[in-house]
């Protein structure tokens, strides 16, 4: 049988970055995965730009049920630290909103950086390569891949979520982990449109397709001001991806379409300046002229603005500032681009993310309990968490 010393089963983004660190240290590397291409992840994200990392990422734009077990490994290896080597490579970058960072170029960089530090750190890749069965062993762990029993003494998961099954998603790390008796947070979709029963559908159908920029979205204390995207199926863009990590069944979440005015006192003062024009021109210079015709025929309004009572213009107002819409469900893991919940992060110790009762068993990136919001900061956890471990491996 053949012995390694670190064996890793997936080749996205965490799984590479550990592989490479291991490897440089002079560590004997397996990197597994089922999938034809290293890192496909990658190659698709941030609309094919991959948005790598945020400038201000910290425990604070994550979701877990102990987002601070997040602030060692993000100090440890930190955004900064990540961009040095984006610099290093050449890859020229921009930030386009909230510290969000870019290629200009294309993702592809971003796995060509990672690939090039496997071979460089003799890391062996194995793809098309399914795991058959894990088994504790004195020393370590025996590994049955396809055809090929490896002993192993190190193990990492780097699995990754449910999400998007077709490009190869598994639950085959929260499997790992319940084999080996850790405890998981459940998991659920996140970052993922949202969608709504057929009479809250209906009207906004023909709204398919226009955005508006900026809206507040709402979920109880949590709130973001980014893009809302009406879609076919209901409510999309950055704003309803943020907060959908927060929804939970039968929630409402509260929408300002424009997060920035007092509606109420910028429809009485323009009636008071000359009550002649029709409230539909007033709002046209403010918002897509679908979504007024939207809200005038939610509130059956329609005529000059001195024919409209402080009432009506309130309601008007209300509705424009604090819409209110009870989503049925999401779009799910088809198109969810993050699974909440997975390993406890009690089960780790964040020095290293190795299991605290299973030695030399280790977890990175997604499949943890450590969730970011939209922005790059999924990608700084896989790369911050995979660097921990890479050290320890
Ligand atoms: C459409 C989309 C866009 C995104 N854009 C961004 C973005 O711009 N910025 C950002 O920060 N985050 C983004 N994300 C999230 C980000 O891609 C993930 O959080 C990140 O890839 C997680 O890294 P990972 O290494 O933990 O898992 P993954 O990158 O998912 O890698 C897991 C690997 O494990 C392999 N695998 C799974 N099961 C098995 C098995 N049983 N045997 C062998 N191999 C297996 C998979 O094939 C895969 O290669 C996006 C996600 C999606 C879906």
């Amino acid at each position: 049988m053949r012995k390694v010393d670190v064996l890793i089963i997936g080749a996205g983004a965490a799984g590479m970055m550990a592989a490479a660190e291991a490897g440089k240290r002079g560590r004997s590397v397996v990197l597994v995965d089922h999938a034809k291409k290293a890192g496909d992840k990658i190659r698709i994200s941030g609309g094919g730009r991959c948005n790598f990392t945020n400038v201000n990422a910290s425990y604070k734009q994550f979701l877990s049920e102990n987002p601070r077990f997040a602030i060692s490994p993000l100090k440890r290896f930190s955004a900064q630290d990540f961009i040095a080597r984006v610099r290093d490579r050449k890859i020229t970058f921009h930030e386009k909103t909230l510290g969000q960072l870019f290629c200009d170029d294309s993702a592809q960089q971003i796995i060509d950086m990672l690939l090039d530090d496997l071979r460089a750190a003799g890391v062996e890749l194995k793809l098309q390569t399914t795991v058959q069965h894990v088994e504790k062993t004195d020393n370590g762990f025996v590994v049955e891949l396809d055809g090929e029993r490896v002993e192993v003494e190190k193990l990492v998961v780097a699995t990754g979520g449910k999400s998007i099954p077709k490009m190869g998603a598994t639950g085959f790390g929260y499997d790992l982990a319940k084999q080996f008796g850790l405890r998981l947070v459940e998991t659920r979709p996140g970052l993922v449109p949202l969608t709504f029963d057929q009479s809250t559908l209906e009207p906004i159908k023909a709204l398919a397709g226009v955005a508006i920029d900026p809206v507040q979205v709402r979920h109880a204390k949590t709130r973001f001001d980014e893009a809302l995207l009406f879609t076919h199926r209901g409510l999309s863009g950055p704003a309803i991806l943020q907060i959908s990590s927060f929804w939970r069944e039968g929630d409402q979440i509260g929408v300002n379409m424009l997060p920035c005015d007092d509606v109420f006192a910028l429809l009485r003062l323009a009636r008071q300046e000359n009550g002649k024009r029709a409230v539909q021109t007033i709002l046209n210079a403010l918002l897509p002229k679908r979504v007024v015709e939207f809200l005038l025929a939610q509130q059956k309004l329609s005529g000059n603005l001195a024919d409209l009572s402080d009432k009506k213009l309130r309601n008007l107002a209300q509705q424009i500032q604090d819409w209110q819409v009870k989503p049925t469900g999401s779009e799910g893991y088809r198109t969810a681009e993050v699974t909440l919940g997975g390993v406890a992060t009690d089960e780790l110790d964040n020095r290293t993310m190795e299991a605290k009762k299973v030695a030399g068993l280790y977890f990175i990136g997604e499949v943890v309990d450590m969730t970011g919001w939209l922005g790059g900061y999924n990608f700084q956890w896989a790369w911050s968490s995979a660097w921990v471990a890479g050290q320890a491996l």
